[in-house]
């Protein structure tokens, strides 16, 4: 290291970001101290699994921890569980309980939360899904429960209605949205209207919801056609909101402004990472925040290096990534939609026509979504690295 590096880094978040910042930072030959501060009990956990395997008890809740106690030993990093931080800016972080911490580097990694729109705002008995103990309790409610109600049709929600129907339990998704999983278009989004229905839940499609009364034993919800349903369960997924309260004016509406290596812009010594950042794209010149797992892996081991002036590794080239398990299927998406000016059906599976969706700017493919397949993926995976890396 030169001097001009930094000698102390303090984490804030230990998520996904968080503790894989740290990790790699220290991997990288980093020698000064590193604490992580998070203000869940929990050790660092993985949360794709809480919308899949943990709902439905295919696993065990401690096999998504992301460390153990004697890894956080090993890597003589400080985790202070359980402790909210309510003030961040570049060499300082102060706690509820008024300690201030001082370091050269600081990360912010604060994630999101689930978005609780006012529809459901004070009711306690309408679940929600993004931390280990909400997918812990909800799970031993789907498997007791007849019925549940989902809100919300996007990755999360039909994931939940997947696990439900795993349960045995009846689902009934409610969008307020033409399609399913709207980010992926209208095309894909109805072959996993089809495979859900063909798993035996019923899909409700344009139809907002207008009131939602719950409680322990039960829930109704009114529609704004004027049907009413009733379940056991409801559940909402409607998308999250990200953790910026602490962070004042580093963060606007669309995350915490960083350059391509996470530097956030105008405060030197203050890095951002996963759901709360909005990385510089060289592709489209534009901040962009990705809420998905693969982003934020990738610039933890960007921001590790960096941190220790090393380049950066070369997977900062990936295209974006994100996929999401949907009944039997798992859907891959990888690359940049928003760059196509044009879209449709790959012909790359001659018995399944409907095996992958691509988006084309010109003659180029810039994304493909893919549904199960793992092969194929891989192979426009390939075509779409190749267009990552620069000439
Ligand atoms: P988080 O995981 O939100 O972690 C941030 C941490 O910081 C939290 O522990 C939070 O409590 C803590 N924190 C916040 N504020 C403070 C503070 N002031 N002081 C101290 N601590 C604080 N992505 C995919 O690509 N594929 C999937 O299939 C997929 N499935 C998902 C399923 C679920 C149920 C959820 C919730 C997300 C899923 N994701 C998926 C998204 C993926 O998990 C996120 O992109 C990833 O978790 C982001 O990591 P992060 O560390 O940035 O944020």
């Amino acid at each position: 290291m030169t001097r001009s590096e930094p000698r102390s880094l303090l984490v804030v978040g230990a998520g996904i970001a968080g503790w894989r910042t740290a990790k790699e930072t220290r991997k990288a030959g980093f020698e000064g101290p590193i604490t992580v501060i998070g203000d869940e009990d929990e050790l660092p956990y993985d949360r794709p699994p809480l919308s899949k395997q943990v709902l439905t008890g295919e696993r065990e809740p401690e096999s998504v921890h992301l460390t153990s106690e004697d890894e956080i030993a090993t890597l003589e990093i400080e985790l202070r569980r359980g402790v909210h931080v309510t003030s961040v800016t570049a060499g300082q972080v102060e706690t509820a309980d008024g300690e201030r911490l001082e370091a050269d580097a600081v990360v912010i990694a604060t994630g999101a939360r689930a978005a609780v729109p006012g529809l459901v705002a004070d009711q306690p008995a309408v679940r929600m899904l993004r931390k280990l103990g909400d997918s812990v309790s909800l799970a031993g409610d789907l498997g007791r429960a007849d019925s549940v109600l989902v809100l919300g049709g996007g990755f999360i929600g039909a994931e939940v209605a997947a696990a439900a129907r795993a349960h045995g339990t009846d689902a009934t998704i409610v969008e307020a949205l033409p399609g399913l999983l709207t980010p992926l278009g209208a095309e894909v989004g109805g072959v996993v209207r089809q495979i859900h229905q063909d798993a035996g839940t019923r899909v409700l499609t344009g139809t907002p919801v207008t009131s939602v009364d719950a409680h322990d034993d039960g829930a109704s919800v009114e529609l704004a056609d004027g049907r009413v349903l009733s379940a056991d369960l409801v559940v909402a997924g409607f998308g999250a909101r990200i953790n910026s309260e602490v962070l004042g004016e580093l963060a606007g509406p669309d995350g915490v402004h960083c350059d391509d290596h996470g530097r956030v812009v105008g405060h030197p010594g203050l890095w951002a990472v996963g759901d709360v950042s909005a990385w510089y794209d060289p592709r489209s010149g534009r901040h962009v925040r990705r809420e998905h797992w693969s982003s934020a892996s990738d610039q933890s081991a960007i921001v590790a290096h960096a941190i220790v002036g090393l380049e950066a590794p070369r997977f900062m080239e990936s295209p974006p990534y994100f996929w999401t398990d949907q009944p039997g299927v798992k859907v891959q998406l990888i690359g940049w939609p928003e760059l196509g000016d044009s879209d449709g059906w790959l012909e790359v599976d001659d018995e399944d026509p409907k095996a992958a969706y691509g988006w084309y700017r010109g003659d180029e493919l810039v994304a493909a979504a893919v549904l199960g397949k793992p092969r194929l993926f891989v192979r426009l995976r390939k075509e779409l690295i190749a267009l990552a890396r620069p000439a």
